[in-house]
């Protein structure tokens, strides 16, 4: 009997440690062969698309050479090809004879109908198309309200989800290994990542908190749960203190599992020595419950991804002033705590969670810029850009989304007060402004002597934030 040949296609989920699909592939056979697809979609997409950022394809390339190494030691390969999936795919699978192929799902909806076509095809072909959720706690289809609707407050929805996560208790599973390398001849040769790598335009590899491949993902849980977790609450709220994982760039390509991030809190908790250190794992966990509350929204309402979840907001004279909108874009508003987050994302490919809130609000509401051109401009520049946490920060920010608070404003100067008292964060991100004193660094009303070519502030918060109340009145009905 000969033993039969399975395919695992990996997507956002570039680990063999704790991956479902791989492993329920790795159960049906050992002659198990990976494959990732460089799907033009989302490598160079099309205009009307956000180009994939710079920061994200660097991490995405390591990540996928450490993969390819992994596949190695594990006894098997992992073959990286370029095109429609649609096409590719089912080439691959009777070039190798695969008798089943498997993946794990995605929420997205582009990735939600191309995974449709490719099983579609591949079925025609008479092979076994095998799918199951992986990059989820729970699977979206299994929260749902009493009235068996989808969640559309977070609240409710944590509930329910850390009920269900409590009560599977996730365990990990290990990676593969003694696999099968079975007719090396058959399989594809050619390595499109070598270019790649030449070619993605990254300078802030040393800059970038978030370290690719399952390697460094691992690691840095470690450090996290060793260290910084048990203080996250209230150290998370603070841009310029090294106080949360870092790992959104791992969970959103999966060099990292939800559950190791989960069982990492749960570890945690039965070492920790205090109710603050128990607190601040809780809140953390609560920030996996928002990664997961955004995914499940996103999968049930897939328009989301098209533009405001709220109706009126579709109605908003955005004013869309193009020259204070490449100014924001590029840290040179003249407020110091937009700029210097800013300049962090675009120096680092990451900007911490305070200041995304921050600039937002301030793209939003001050500058009176459509929220859409701020999620499209941080997907852009993101290294951990993903379609479901950018708009659902997008939307919580601009108040046109599921956050049942109707208008949300921030100050930037009472925020950098709050957060960044000392000015550290601003100072070590815009520093020509490292002179002047920290009253006025925060507030942004430094003297003309002091600015030392610093731009004046493109705006009066008080003024604009009048104005934009005005416009807010006219779709409020
Ligand atoms: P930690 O504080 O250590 O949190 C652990 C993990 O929980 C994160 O890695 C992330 O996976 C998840 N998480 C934390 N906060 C949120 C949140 N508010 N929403 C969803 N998931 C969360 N996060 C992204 O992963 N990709 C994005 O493209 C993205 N865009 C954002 C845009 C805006 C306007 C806002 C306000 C937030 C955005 N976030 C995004 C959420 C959040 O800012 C980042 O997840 C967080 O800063 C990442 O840092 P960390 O890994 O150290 O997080």
């Amino acid at each position: 009997m000969t033993t039969p040949r399975v395919l695992f296609w990996h997507r956002r989920d570039l680990r063999l440690a704790d991956n479902l699909g791989l492993a329920a592939a790795s159960e049906i056979s050992p002659a198990l062969t990976g494959v990732y697809v460089l799907d033009p979609q989302v490598i160079t997409p099309p205009e009307h698309l956000p180009p994939m950022a710079p920061a994200r394809l660097w991490f995405l390339i390591e990540s996928l050479i450490e993969l390819q190494q992994r596949w190695r030691e594990a006894g098997s390969r992992l073959l990286i090809l370029e095109g429609d999936p649609a096409a590719v795919l089912p080439q691959l699978a009777e070039r190798l004879g695969a008798e089943a192929v498997l993946w794990n799902r995605d929420v997205e909806p582009y990735a939600r109908e191309r995974d449709r076509q490719v099983a579609k095809r591949l079925q025609a072909d008479g092979r076994r198309v095998v799918v199951d959720w992986d990059q989820l706690l729970i699977a979206p289809e299994l929260l749902k309200t009493g009235g068996g609707d989808p969640y559309r407050v977070y609240g409710p929805f944590l509930r329910n989800w850390r009920g269900q996560v409590q009560a599977r208790q996730p365990i990990c599973t290990d990676a593969p290994s003694g696999l099968l390398d079975l007719d090396p001849e058959h399989v594809p040769t050619g390595d499109p990542l070598a270019a790649l790598r030449e070619s993605h335009g990254f300078e802030g590899a040393d800059l970038c908190p978030c370290r690719p491949g399952e390697t460094a993902a691992v690691q840095q849980l470690q450090t996290f749960s060793d260290g910084a977790l048990s203080s996250y609450e209230p150290d998370r709220n603070f841009p310029g203190v090294v106080g949360t994982s870092y790992l959104s760039a791992a969970l959103s390509v999966g060099t990292l599992s939800p559950r190791q991030a989960w069982v990492a809190a749960q570890e945690a908790r039965e070492q920790s020595r205090s109710d603050e250190q128990l607190a601040a794992i809780g809140v953390w966990e609560q920030e996996l419950g928002w990664r997961e509350f955004y995914q499940q929204a996103l999968f049930h309402f897939p328009e989301l991804a098209d533009g405001p979840y709220r109706e009126q907001w579709r109605r908003f004279p955005w004013e869309n002033n193009e020259e204070w909108f490449a100014s924001w874009k590029e840290g040179l508003t003249g407020m110091p705590i937009i700029d210097a987050a800013m300049r962090q994302l675009n120096q680092s490919g990451w900007m911490h969670n305070r200041c995304r809130m921050i600039v937002a609000s301030f793209l939003v509401k001050d500058l009176i810029c459509d929220w859409r051109w701020g999620e499209r401009a941080f997907m852009e520049l993101e290294v951990d850009g993903d379609l479901a946490a950018n708009n659902g920060g997008w939307q919580w920010s601009a108040s046109s989304g599921m956050d049942p608070k109707p208008l949300r404003i921030f100050n930037p100067a009472t925020q950098a007060s709050k957060f960044d008292a000392e000015g550290d964060y601003i100072r070590h991100w815009v520093p020509e402004l490292k002179h002047v004193n920290t009253k006025d660094l925060l507030s942004g009303d430094i003297a003309g002597l002091e600015r030392r070519g610093y731009p004046e502030p493109l705006i009066n918060h008080k003024l604009q934030q009048a104005h934009f109340k005005a416009l807010y009145a006219t779709i409020r009905s």
